[in-house]
């Protein structure tokens, strides 16, 4: 925006927690000086012909602003309902998910040492929602491949790679069973490595990768793994749960061609909405990969270490979930304190 030399984001504030530990973000980004102003989106779905849809202006909202950060949604109860979420993928063509898992000092887990990237193809594969029954008691679940969504997917991986400093690109597959379609992505990696001389090409089929993951979750520092749509679910989670060890504290971006939204791993946490309990790290951790993409990285730093440091310091500044005594805006206090 020239006239105030701000980017605007769109902010979809979510539901349950949402408001709560998107207010952390907001309180933060301001004592921190960072160059962003808000566009408050409203994403309740519209049931239009039993299709799921977003209101126009939201959608509007995130095509002019190209970022968005967004909280959780509550998936409406009742059937035949698209989740928001899956809608909001394919309204806006977000391909590639990107989930760091990385251990956090003052929350003990198996492994300290655990920092890991994957990027999962978010599009196709086994989510492509092509399933038939062919005769009683027969079904059948379609799995596509197909050459353009895996180019643009393990593309994104090798420049992420690049971009972050990584070394490494891993293409995880099962192609010795899935020969066509593990195998096709597996060539579409050979072919894009062609196009990136300083970034090293591995394949690893992903019983190997969970068997190392789980063993020597260190070996996979340098790396950034990429892989089909299933695994890529999977492997995420057991990521997580080896990394920082809660979903509560996971960020995760969703990337598109044009746009790109940002969005916390974890749930609208009902359970605990509405009682300033909620933990915000997750949220802002994720509005830090949003400012490193936006090319603030300075600005993503200084968030990043004052929230690690705040939950670093002792049960009093860690909120609840952590086995702390910290609310979330005591927590929010803490680390504006921090900055
Ligand atoms: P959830 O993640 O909301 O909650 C699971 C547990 O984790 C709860 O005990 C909750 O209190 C705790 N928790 C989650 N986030 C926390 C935080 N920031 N701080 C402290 N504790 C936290 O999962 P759920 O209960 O299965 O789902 C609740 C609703 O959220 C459902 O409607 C579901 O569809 C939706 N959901 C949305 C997203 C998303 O928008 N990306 C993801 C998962 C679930």
């Amino acid at each position: 925006d020239p006239s105030t030399g701000k980017f605007t984001v769109s902010f979809i504030e979510g539901d349950g927690v949402g408001p709560e530990i998107s207010k952390s973000v907001k309180d933060i980004f301001k004592a921190a000086d960072v160059p962003v102003q808000w566009e408050k989106c409203d994403v309740t779905p519209l049931f239009i012909n039993g299709l799921t849809t977003i209101p126009d202006p939201a959608v509007k909202s995130i095509y002019k602003n190209l970022v968005a950060l967004k909280g959780p949604l509550a998936t409406p109860i009742g059937k035949g309902h698209r989740s928001l979420n899956l809608t909001l993928r394919k309204t806006f063509g977000l391909f590639a998910n990107v989930r760091p898992a990385k251990s956090i000092e003052g929350f003990k887990t198996t492994y300290d040492n655990v920092d890991l990237v994957l990027i999962r193809e978010n599009t196709e594969g086994e989510y492509s929602g092509i399933e038939h029954v062919v005769s009683p008691g027969v079904v059948q679940s379609i799995k596509l491949i197909t050459h353009d969504a895996s180019e643009r997917v393990i593309r994104y991986a090798f420049e992420y790679a690049r971009a972050v400093g990584r070394p490494k690109v891993v293409v995880v597959h099962k192609s010795t069973i899935q020969r066509l379609a593990d195998g096709l992505f597996v060539s579409v990696a050979q072919d894009l490595s062609k196009e990136y001389p300083d970034i090293e090409l591995q394949t690893e089929l992903i019983d190997n990768t969970v068997l190392n993951v789980v063993s020597n979750p260190g070996t996979y520092s340098d790396v950034v793994a990429v892989c089909p749509n299933l695994y890529g679910d999977i492997l995420s989670d057991l990521n997580s749960g080896l990394g920082a060890g809660s979903l509560g504290l996971t960020p995760s971006a969703n990337i598109g061609h044009q746009v790109s939204i940002f969005e916390a791993v974890h749930g609208s946490a009902p359970d605990i909405a509405g009682q300033n309990k909620a933990n915000p790290t997750a949220l802002l951790l994720s509005s830090v990969m949003m400012l490193n993409h936006m090319g603030l990285a300075d600005h993503a730093d200084a968030i990043e270490k004052a929230v690690l440091g705040t939950i670093a310091s002792g049960p009093e500044n860690r909120t609840g979930d952590l086995a702390g005594s910290a609310s979330t805006s005591s927590f929010t206090e803490a680390v504006i304190k921090r900055l």
